[in-house]
């Protein structure tokens, strides 16, 4: 399968363009605060629940909060029936997730407590877990958790010898590498940064320049889809 042809991918996008993007805030009324994000053909619903008290007691913090973060991705969500419940990879991708996000969050604003994040990927095409980062950010602003930053996340990877931005299916099962990266925008700090694959210095160098132009436009999504929702007073 040829994925790249004189620059244009198999989805006929530019190497260094993002797919479509929609970000949704509140969409979850039982939540404390929900996103809601369209990336491509993924669909991923955040739920953050918190700050309240955790139970059981011995995992509480007296010193922070206890970020707990949740990636699930529902058995319909891709085109082989997945096997409900954790699994190696939602067990690692939740990991990674509360690794992306709590350098942003004042967890130490609420000692003893726990914020829960739970991610559903009810469509999946690659790229989820930056998809549930972005989402997951979002709606903890939503839940009004105080933080120092949004944290945008999208991939680069290499497809053949070229170096593009944010994969979809057919470039994530059969290009050469898959690095998806998340961004605390104000520091300019990385805090997901994985790697399947090969890359060359000069290469990751590359895939870093695409990603933080990614993340810029991603960053700006994430602002006004909280600006959309808190113009108003139609919100409850
Ligand atoms: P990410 O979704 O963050 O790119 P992976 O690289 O592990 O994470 O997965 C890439 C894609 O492979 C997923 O987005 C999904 O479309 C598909 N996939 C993952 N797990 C399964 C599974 N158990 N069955 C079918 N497809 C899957």
């Amino acid at each position: 399968m040829e994925l790249i042809k004189d620059g244009i991918r198999i989805d006929g996008r530019k190497k260094d363009e993002l797919r479509d993007i929609k970000i949704e805030v509140g969409v979850l009324k039982r939540a404390d605060g929900s996103a809601y994000v369209e990336w491509g053909m993924n669909k991923v619903y955040v739920a953050v629940y918190g700050p309240r008290e955790l139970f059981p007691r011995f995992l509480r913090r007296s010193d922070k909060a206890v970020l707990q973060c949740k990636y699930n991705m529902a058995s319909f969500s891709v085109d082989d029936r997945k096997r409900p419940g954790p699994d190696r990879r939602s067990v690692e991708i939740s990991k990674v997730t509360r690794g992306a996000l709590e350098p942003v969050v004042l967890t130490e604003n609420f000692p003893e407590s726990v914020i829960n994040v739970n991610i559903e990927v009810v469509q999946a095409e690659a790229g989820t877990r930056c998809a549930g980062i972005t989402a997951a950010s979002v709606a903890l602003a939503d839940a009004g958790i105080p933080m120092k930053d949004l944290v945008p996340s999208c991939a680069a990877g290499k497809v053949g010898s070229e170096i593009i931005l944010d994969l979809c299916k057919e470039e994530d099962n059969f290009g050469e590498s898959d690095l998806p990266i998340a961004m605390i925008p104000r520091t300019g700090g990385i805090s997901l940064l994985q790697m399947d694959g090969l890359m060359t210095a000069e290469e990751l160098e590359e895939a870093l320049n695409l990603v933080k132009k990614g993340c810029k436009i991603i960053y700006e999504k994430q602002k006004e889809a909280l600006r959309k929702r808190y113009k108003g007073d139609d919100h409850d």
